[in-house]
């Protein structure tokens, strides 16, 4: 199995480090047979290749069979023209990774800042939406028509739509069988309507499986006073990047936050922060995120290449984060503990010996 490493910037050369340690002691444990191939990207090819993501390095990752992108930090990044390429927008458009899937999970002994204990996974169109500059085939879907005005299209097709509806209620009948579809319809009536349709048009291939709808400011709310109701939401780019930010955050922390963007034949483990430039290059940044991200990578690989040694990897990874973040003096800063990024990789790659 390869998998291409990407380190990126900020926070993420240090959990991506702290990850691969984990990622070792599973893949002895399990023989899990993973070759990593580790590429720097980002601001360290910036200067010296002239581009945030070089193209071989690019074709490297859409040929292996995953890859784990540490967060970069795009905000740093030149214009385009410049060399400054997201990567992200790169992985989830033009490498086809339509589907962000990104759990949020209380977990026993650690301190949630939801009302209710939650269980939930935000499966998040990732290819179009409000992401103005990735959306259109040719030109920016954001632009000033005169300098006092500034205009932003939304792109929602129904080839999008319905593949991300499909993922959600595959996802839903290995869990508890509910799908909420989060949108704007009452507002956004043209686009979010078309959403709508095409979710309740895939229900109808799933009768197993219940659905409802809830508008996204209401998502929000309810996600703090009763995250218990949700078990996969499915819903629409940027309306998903904000609400999984809440639930990690309110599952415990953004540094727990994990996801993977898959496509029909590779995936990609991404944290659901960012670069966390307040604390890069401290040694203090929670690497959960990645490592559990990756878990989920090796568990995408494990059902769709019939490899059941990598779900049980990803469940034993799994355990093993949960058994050290049971123990407090074993948490990293953003959970009240003084553990390092470093630290509490060991322990969990010590704890993967019995989980
Ligand atoms: P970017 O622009 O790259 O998204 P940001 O700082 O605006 O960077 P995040 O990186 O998502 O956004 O960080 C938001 C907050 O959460 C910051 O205070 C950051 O330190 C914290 N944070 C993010 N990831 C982690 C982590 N893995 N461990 C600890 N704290 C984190």
């Amino acid at each position: 199995m390869d998998i291409v490493v990407l380190p990126g910037d900020g926070i993420g050369p240090e959990i991506t480090e702290a990850t691969l340690t984990v990622l070792r002691a599973a893949a002895a444990r399990f023989r899990l047979g993973l070759r990593f191939e580790t590429h720097d990207v980002g601001l360290a090819t910036l200067g010296t290749h002239g581009t945030t993501l070089p193209e071989d390095v690019f074709a490297r990752a859409m040929a292996a069979d995953g890859t784990i992108l540490g967060p970069i930090a795009s905000y740093e990044y030149p214009p385009r023209e410049q060399g400054g390429i997201n990567l992200s927008a790169a992985f989830r458009t033009r490498g086809a990774l339509y589907a962000n899937i990104r759990p949020a999970r209380s977990r026993a002994g650690l301190p949630h800042w939801g009302r209710t204990p939650m269980d939930l996974v935000i499966v998040r169109e990732n290819t179009e939406g409000f992401y103005a500059d990735r959306s259109m085939h040719l030109g920016a879907g954001e632009f000033m028509p005169t300098s006092d005005l500034a205009l932003s299209v939304r792109k929602i097709t129904e080839t999008a739509c319905l593949r991300i509806a499909r993922t959600a209620f595959e996802l839903a009948r290995g869990r508890r069988r509910t799908v909420t579809a989060v949108h704007k319809a009452n507002v956004m009536k043209v686009t979010d309507g078309l959403f709508l349709r095409c979710v309740h048009a895939v229900a109808e291939e799933f009768p197993d499986i219940a659905l409802d709808d809830v508008i996204v400011d209401a998502a929000a709310a309810l996600l703090v006073r009763d995250a218990a109701r949700f078990d996969v939401i499915v819903t629409t780019n940027m309306f998903g990047d904000i609400l999984s930010d809440l639930a990690s955050e309110l599952s415990g922390s953004l540094g727990l936050g994990a996801s993977i963007n898959a496509g029909d034949s590779t995936a990609l483990a991404q944290a659901q922060h960012g670069s966390a430039p307040d604390i890069a290059g401290r040694g203090i940044a929670n690497p959960s995120s990645l490592i559990l991200s990756s878990a989920m990578l090796l568990d995408w690989l494990g059902t769709r290449r019939g490899q059941p040694r990598l779900n049980e990897a990803a469940a034993a990874i799994e355990r093993a984060v949960d058994a050290v973040l049971a123990v407090p003096e074993r948490r990293t800063r953003d959970l009240g503990g003084t553990t390092g990024t470093m630290a509490f990789a060991a322990s969990v790659a010590e704890a993967l010996a019995t989980a």
